[in-house]
């Protein structure tokens, strides 16, 4: 497994739980916002074991109550079901983080009860996706079917964007909101730059316009709600 980074403690990653966050490396798209840029081509060497990992789980029992997967795209990585069935074994649920290009997977996953919490990303409308996610094309059916999975509610789950000044329109959130509609969360994420983002020229949307956005897609999912944003 691609372990490529792992943050001992988070209260934010995985809602309503202290949780550590696993990175994985590799990607299958290159969003020019991306934050984790440095784990896109999975060429970094590995930060711990399958096995390492396990027993800092096994240590932090008690302290942390979930782990939170990420990457890069965790469902490229063909051993994660496995990984994930030992962590389960020890009781932690698991959040997932993924781009919805592997619905296959992540049916097996939640089927398997494997993980009990998604956040997928919706990177733009459609006629914007390949763009947004660095791509100069993008068959964007598993993305469809991967929505449609989350949307049947058997599993807790979020839809997410990463609103970027550049990327972004009001026609973004016209068609994002009907195509996700009865969404059980949303969340409207300013962009922030840093030093590791692959592109430079991206700015974060004003706050205006962020709740101009929010008020676009309410009519389709009411539980929307903004993050960077004071
Ligand atoms: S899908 Fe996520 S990890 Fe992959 S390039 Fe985009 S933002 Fe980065």
């Amino acid at each position: 497994m691609k372990i490529h980074g792992l943050q001992k403690m988070t209260l934010l990653d995985f809602p309503g739980r202290v949780a550590c966050t696993v990175f994985f490396g590799g990607c299958d798209m290159r969003c020019p916002f991306c934050h984790n840029a440095e784990l896109l081509d999975g060429s970094a060497p590995p930060v711990m074991t399958d096995d390492e990992l396990i027993m800092f789980l096994q240590k932090r029992q008690g302290l942390l109550d979930g782990v939170a997967f990420t990457g890069g795209e965790p469902l490229l990585q063909k051993d994660l079901p496995e990984l994930a069935g030992r962590i389960r074994e020890l009781g932690y649920p698991i959040k997932l983080d993924t781009n919805g290009t592997h619905p296959e997977r992540l049916k097996k996953m939640i089927g398997d009860g494997l993980v009990q919490y998604v956040a997928m990303d919706i990177k733009n409308s459609p006629d914007r996706y390949a763009e947004t996610a660095g791509l100069k094309t993008l068959d964007l059916a598993p993305i469809r079917e991967s929505i449609s999975l989350l949307l049947e509610g058997t599993i807790d789950y979020e839809f997410r964007t990463t609103a970027v000044a550049e990327l972004h329109d009001d026609s973004s959130f016209e068609q994002i909101g009907p195509w996700i509609s009865g969404a059980q969360q949303y969340y409207l994420q300013r962009f922030t730059d840093r030093t590791t983002v692959p592109f430079e020229g991206l700015h974060a949307p004003e706050e205006t316009q962020m709740r101009h956005w929010a008020d676009i897609i309410r009519p389709y999912v009411p539980a929307v709600a903004l993050r960077g944003v004071d």
